[in-house]
């Protein structure tokens, strides 16, 4: 028989390994954590929605919809469908279709997959995770204001430093259409500095343009007219609130007007959380997308953190783990042996601990090995003469203070075989 073929992993698209499970963990633990405290409940939307809630929902002008959507006719019915490549429309479709507004404001959150079929590099991949807040139905700046500290009070969960807060404000609608003209214009009398992307978008959506990481556009989209010259008293009021907010919670941030989002809905604040040149974290407010996407008018403000960039931090700042790995590891040989092994396992996670119980096989000293190197805190071990004794061999390996010191052992009952080591474990206040 010829060799199978060996099937890969689709470009783009990760496997998240154990060896990384320590710093996933201990970043899902840090978001869980931060969005109960400021309130959020999570919310879990397909991963699979319309084609054309993401064509309504972010814009057909955009990068996203343009040239990164996976989508696919669904053979068996003939639909129109698109693996998601952010969440925040299938949240409002959500939020619309079960009337979740119907008593008041909404403080969502989720996490998971999205796609976009992109030129795989560091910090882009076609398979990403991302980790998103939206407060729903609330109008003033208190709401920006409060999804910028919850990221600030992730980052400093998670012992990140120099991740820094840019903001800007788009204002609204109308005063956006005073400033696309002036952008235009003044566009087209540098026509010779535009790339051929900047050109196409002259005059679909214009404001994109000044989002450019082209080096040769940096002049001409950094002497471009300024929205905020444009805007009236009260999108200019709302800007200042969150600034006050900000300034008296001491979250420094730069106002960049470069920032954009160039899509119709979203309005008013934009920011970005940004490290070593990377975006971590794009929000902002996008009060008119629930009556876009067919729901009653309601105000809302949200943000989409890029997990795989803030893992990449974690890694650079070396940021503390918990790398612990099971109390106990069970180490067993003989005739008769295994049926004692299992129950002696069970006994000891119906106390509480993690137990792995050697499997394949193998003599003693290679499954103390083992037992070192999965970091239990001790080895236990059946042999036949412990299992005819009805006793098994504790040996410590690791040393909680209460336990009886490091390579010393002790024979144990094997119906006391639990208490004694959480004894253990609690006296020398390990966490078990
Ligand atoms: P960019 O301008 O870098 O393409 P974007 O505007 O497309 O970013 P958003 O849609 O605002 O990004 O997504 C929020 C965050 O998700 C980004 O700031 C980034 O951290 C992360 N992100 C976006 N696309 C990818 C990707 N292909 N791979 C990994 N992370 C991504
Ligand atoms: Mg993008």
């Amino acid at each position: 028989m010829s060799k199978p073929e060996r099937i890969q992993g689709v470009r783009g698209m990760n496997d998240v390994l154990p060896a990384d499970e320590a710093l996933w963990s201990r970043f899902e633990a840090a978001v869980a954590s931060c969005m109960r405290a400021y309130g959020y409940q999570r919310i879990r939307t397909p991963i699979v929605e319309h084609t054309r809630l993401f064509v309504r929902g972010i814009g057909e002008v955009t990068d996203i919809v343009e040239k990164e959507m996976y989508s696919f006719t669904d053979s068996l019915n003939g639909e129109q469908l698109t693996l998601r490549p952010e969440s925040t429309a299938g949240v409002v479709r959500s939020v619309i279709e079960h009337n979740l507004l119907y008593d008041g404001p909404k403080r969502l959150w989720y996490t998971g997959p999205m796609f976009r079929h992109e030129r795989p590099q560091k910090g882009r991949y076609r398979q990403f995770h991302q980790v998103g807040a939206e407060a729903m139905g609330m109008p003033g700046p208190d709401a920006d204001a409060e999804v910028i500290l919850l990221c600030q009070r992730l980052w400093d969960d998670l012992g990140l430093t120099g991740v820094k807060l840019e903001i800007n404000t788009l204002g609204q609608a109308d005063e956006r259409r005073a400033h696309r003209a002036a952008l235009i214009a003044h566009f087209e009398a540098n026509i010779d500095s535009l790339d051929e992307e900047a050109r196409r978008r002259l005059h679909s959506n214009p404001l994109r343009i000044l989002d450019t990481k082209n080096p040769a556009m940096q002049a001409v989209a950094e002497s471009a007219p300024k929205l905020i010259d444009f805007l009236g008293e009260a999108s200019l009021a709302h800007f200042e609130g969150l600034q006050a907010l900000l300034r008296a919670q001491n979250i420094p941030a730069r106002i960049n007007p470069r920032l954009v989002r160039g899509l119709d809905y979203y309005n008013l604040s934009v920011f970005e959380w940004v490290a070593d040149g990377l975006t971590l974290c794009g929000g902002g407010r996008y009060d008119p997308l629930i009556e876009m996407l067919g729901g009653r008018p309601a105000p809302a403000c949200g943000f989409g953190i890029g997990v795989e960039r803030v893992l990449e931090l974690m890694r650079a700042q070396a940021v503390d783990l918990d790398t612990g790995g099971c109390d106990v590891y069970i180490v067993h040989q003989g005739e008769g042996v295994l049926e004692a092994a299992f129950q002696a396992a069970e006994r000891l996670r119906d106390a509480g601990l993690d137990v792995i119980l050697h499997g394949g096989g193998g003599g003693f000293k290679a499954q103390f090995k083992r037992a070192d190197a999965s970091g239990a805190f001790a080895a236990v071990v059946l042999g036949e003469d412990e299992v005819r004794a009805g006793q098994a061999t504790v040996k410590w390996l690791r040393e909680p203070a209460g336990a009886p010191g490091e390579g010393r052992q002790q024979r144990v009952a094997l119906e006391a075989l639990g208490s004694v080591i959480t004894d253990a474990l609690v006296a020398g206040d390990d966490t078990i």
